[in-house]
């Protein structure tokens, strides 16, 4: 068996602007834990808007990293379905027992990225050579996926998710508005589940990727977006739209491409600030239309991105911006932070 340091080396962000590598002891390992040297990590909009200082509500000094996969090197007494070798996802650790983790909605448990017991916000530790999670939170993945591509497993699941809660069907037209790393992923979601997607981007090399992937894709700086949607559907407008960008005005056009009824509106992203969506009760009445939020990904939506990244049915390998080192992290967040950037991911 490998050999297993007794300290693990991290990066947190200590105050805007500034992440710090440092050392903490490994945490001994229950019996249903397992202790994972971690393969990559990708950086999360939720750890580079901190790094920019927008979510300082978040609190510092943050050890976040949520998007991680890693190699098991040991496993607790009673760990029975994952053996040192396996090659994992790291899902989302709740208190495994409250009625939201019962139905595999840990992201409203309590305990959803709880601060550490010495003290780091969020306590999700995936910027780390080596990291400790119970099994029960760990997804198989194909050995041979770049780690890279396998860190996508968060975020293609809360992706999945979103499709699950548009009840995207087979034939159907689905917008997204945006061709950022969460709308490609968004659309090569829909795509897996057999509709047609149209992205819409402002940015020249975004829009380069959007096509790159496959997509149709409608320039929404040179072209009025809405009516190209029109007539793209022969009339009709879009069966549903998803929002990638948290934006008033994306907001505000997304609603407009809807099909005059029936149509499901989907509000993908967070923004900082906090944009408005400001939609009619009466055009909601006549459009028999539904408005839906997503966030995050349950336990079941893991098992579905792992399946997919695994079986090569959904490739994500152009998302994958740059790759960095945790003594690199500086830099890393940095070209993260770039508006043109897909995902940065952090080798370890
Ligand atoms: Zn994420
Ligand atoms: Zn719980």
């Amino acid at each position: 068996m490998t050999s297993v340091p007794e300290f693990m080396r991290f990066s947190c962000l200590v105050k805007k602007g500034v992440s710090e590598v440092r050392e903490r002891k490994i945490p001994e390992l229950t019996e249903y834990d397992c202790l994972i040297k971690m393969k990559a990590c990708n950086i999360c909009t939720v750890d580079y808007q901190q790094w920019l200082g927008l979510r300082e509500h978040q609190g510092y000094p943050m050890a976040g990293g949520h998007e991680g996969t890693g190699e098991i090197v040991k496993v607790g007494a009673k760990v029975q379905d994952f053996k040192p070798g396996d090659r994992v996802i790291v899902g989302y650790q709740g208190c495994g027992h409250c009625a939201a983790c019962r139905q595999g909605m840990t992201t409203a448990c309590k305990d959803f990225r709880k601060e550490s017991e010495d003290g780091y916000k969020f306590g999700e530790f995936g910027f780390a050579d080596y990291t400790v999670k119970r099994s029960d939170v760990l997804y198989k993945v194909n050995k041979d996926l770049d780690p890279s591509q396998a860190a996508f497993g968060e975020p293609l699941a809360d992706c999945i998710r979103g499709a699950k809660i548009m009840h995207v069907k087979p034939f159907e037209t689905i917008v997204v508005i945006g061709a950022g790393p969460m709308g490609l992923l968004n659309a090569a979601a829909y795509r897996a589940f057999g509709a047609r997607v149209i992205v819409t981007e402002l940015i020249p090399s975004k829009i380069e990727m959007s096509k790159k992937m496959g997509f149709i894709t409608i320039n929404s700086k040179e072209t009025d977006a809405v009516q190209a949607i029109k007539d793209l559907t022969d009339g009709v407008g879009a069966d549903a739209v998803c929002v990638a960008v948290a934006n008033t005005f994306a907001y505000k056009q997304g609603w407009e491409m809807l099909k005059k009824q029936g149509g499901r509106f989907l509000v993908f992203a967070a923004g900082y600030p906090a944009p408005e969506l400001d939609v009619a009760a009466n055009d909601i009445h006549y459009k028999e239309a539904e408005i839906l939020g997503t966030y995050g990904c349950t336990t079941a939506d893991f098992e579905d991105a792992a399946k997919a990244l695994s079986t090569g049915i959904i490739d994500v390998s152009p998302l994958v911006e740059a790759k960095y080192t945790l003594d690199e992290m500086q830099e890393a967040y940095a070209k993260a932070a770039e508006p043109e950037s897909y995902r940065v991911s952090i080798v370890l």
